[in-house]
């Protein structure tokens, strides 16, 4: 097996950061204790990062809230912020070879997606935000003619970030770029098996010109760094992605010490609807399948439950299935995988588990089921999937994330939309059919924040994203993301004539 030789050989290729950055620095943690990062390609620590705790919070709290008062980042023309984010941009992609290789190596997904995917869509992120600084005005209200009546956005001040793994530096960028681009100092806690590439970008912001303390970054527990953050009293605003049952904490901590402003994005239990008027049948199987194997199903809007007509399903499944087979997990760092690693043994047999509840449960296991590539050392599952599965069943109601289809069947379009939104989550959901009004009556009728028609994960930075129910509560990307990092003023100014 040459996966822990091309281990060996990327992790030389790489400038590794492990030290919180903090005030523009970069210092081991308070404590001095350290987490292991173990790649998911091979099981092998690769190195190690600080395990920062609330006394390194307290630090960059303190580092980012004298940032803020002093006004450097804040107060500075809007030209000449957009310039550093834009050449914050610039540098990212200067060195999106080395941050995609870290990617890799932190979590296990395929090189060929973290190039062409992950890294560009943070360089975008950046470009988009740095660009509305100087091109998104503020209102003038109607008033009398002696006064004058302002509502302006004027930033929230010190934003913490918690975010999760699976899209590492991708979504911290959507955090970190409009709270930027808006005026306000940030801590980001990235998750603790993959903080490579946020503690890199952060070197690259500083380099970039953005003033000390403006960017902080504390890698660490979530039951200690992130937890510490958003109980902080001097935070303003705590922004998340993750699990729902974190992100219920996360509002706890909030009302428990400073009612700071909360937004939350917890994944999903997304339904993929295909009628028996589907317009492209190969075309519908192949986005099915990779609606759930992208990322090796760790993906928050991840198709998972995959609803056919009844009158289609044998001969759909059989197509979505050729597709699982073909994807035959590989080497995250041989450029042709398409399919890699979980990103630790936890989330290995957690999904191992769910496929183990599934078959206890009564559904039938079409393809995959298994750990694969044992023997490199890895944490790697098949793709997998699951035919006469009810929605009350464990694998049609938890978010697995992990490559799990769970197929259900239904006769009509009525008992279709039941099911879809019969679940405590609405993040994303999708239908294919021929049919214009089928179209526009399922995404008006289904409970998610977005709906895909004839496709799925159509997307573009313009476009918000985030979830209705238990999926959480404001929105990333597009201009509508600003609201999140700002607080909006009226100013009434009364005149002498
Ligand atoms: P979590 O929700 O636990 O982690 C997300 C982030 O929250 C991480 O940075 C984590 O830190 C942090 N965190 C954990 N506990 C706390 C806490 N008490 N206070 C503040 N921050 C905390 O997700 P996991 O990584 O544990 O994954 C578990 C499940 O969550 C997955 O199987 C999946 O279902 C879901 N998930 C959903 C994601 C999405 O995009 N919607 C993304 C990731 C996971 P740390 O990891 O360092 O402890």
């Amino acid at each position: 097996m040459m996966f822990s030789e091309n281990v060996a050989q990327a992790v030389g290729r790489v400038s590794m950061r492990s030290e919180t950055f903090i005030n523009g620095r970069f210092r081991p943690a308070r404590s001095g204790e350290t987490l292991a990062c173990i790649t998911p390609i091979d099981g092998s620590e690769i190195g190690r990062i600080s395990a920062g705790d609330a006394r390194d919070i307290d630090d960059a709290v303190a580092a980012a809230r004298t940032s803020f008062e002093a006004g450097h980042w804040r107060k500075m023309g809007p030209r000449d912020k957009r310039k550093i984010l834009l050449d914050f941009a610039d540098k990212i992609e200067a060195n999106a070879d080395e941050l995609a290789l870290l990617e890799t190596l932190d979590m296990g997904k395929p090189i060929a997606h973290t190039k062409s995917v992950d890294i560009p869509l943070v360089v975008q992120a950046i470009r988009y935000y740095a660009e509305a600084i100087d091109k998104v005005n503020d209102e003038l209200g109607p008033a009398p003619h002696n006064a004058v009546s302002m509502i302006v956005r004027e930033p929230v001040g010190v934003v913490g970030a918690v975010t999760p793994w699976n899209f590492p530096l991708l979504m911290a960028s959507w955090k970190f770029a409009p709270a930027l681009a808006t005026g306000n100092s940030v801590i980001m806690k990235p998750a603790e098996q993959a903080s490579l590439t946020m503690l890199r970008a952060a070197e690259l912001a500083a380099e970039a010109g953005l003033p000390e303390g403006v960017l902080n970054v504390v890698p660490g527990d979530g039951a200690a760094a992130g937890k510490a953050l958003a109980l902080h009293m001097d935070v303003d605003s705590v922004v998340f992605t993750g699990s729902t049952a974190v992100g219920k904490l996360i509002m706890g901590y909030a009302a428990q010490s400073n009612l700071k402003r909360v937004a939350l994005e917890c994944g999903g239990k997304s339904p993929q609807i295909v009628m028996e008027d589907c317009p492209d049948f190969d075309a519908a199987a192949n986005a099915a399948a990779w609606a759930v194997f992208y990322d090796q199903g760790q993906v928050c809007t991840a198709g998972t439950r995959l609803l056919v007509q009844n009158s289609i399903k044998a001969e759909f499944l059989k197509k979505v299935a050729a597709v699982a087979k073909g994807l035959a997990p590989g080497d995250p760092l041989d450029p042709a995988t398409q399919f890699g690693a979980l990103v630790d043994e936890t989330q290995m047999n957690t999904v191992l588990g769910y496929i183990e509840k599934g078959a206890s449960e009564g559904a039938t296991l079409v393809c995959g089921g298994e750990r694969a590539l044992g023997q490199s050392g890895g944490f790697y599952v098949q793709p997998t999937i699951f035919d006469g599965v009810t929605n009350k069943m464990t694998i049609a109601r938890e978010e697995i994330f992990g490559p799990v289809i769970s197929a259900i069947g239904f006769d009509n379009f009525d008992q279709a939309m039941m099911i879809a939104n019969d679940t405590i989550y609405g993040l994303a959901a999708g239908i294919w059919t021929k049919d214009l009004n089928t179209a526009h009556r399922a995404a008006r009728t289904l409970r998610a924040g977005n709906v895909w028609v004839n496709c799925w994960d159509g997307s573009d930075i313009t476009t918000p994203f985030g979830g209705f129910k238990q999926s959480g509560f404001g929105r990333d990307r597009s201009l509508h993301a600003l609201d999140k990092y700002t607080e909006l003023k009226t100013i009434w100014m009364q005149l002498s004539s």
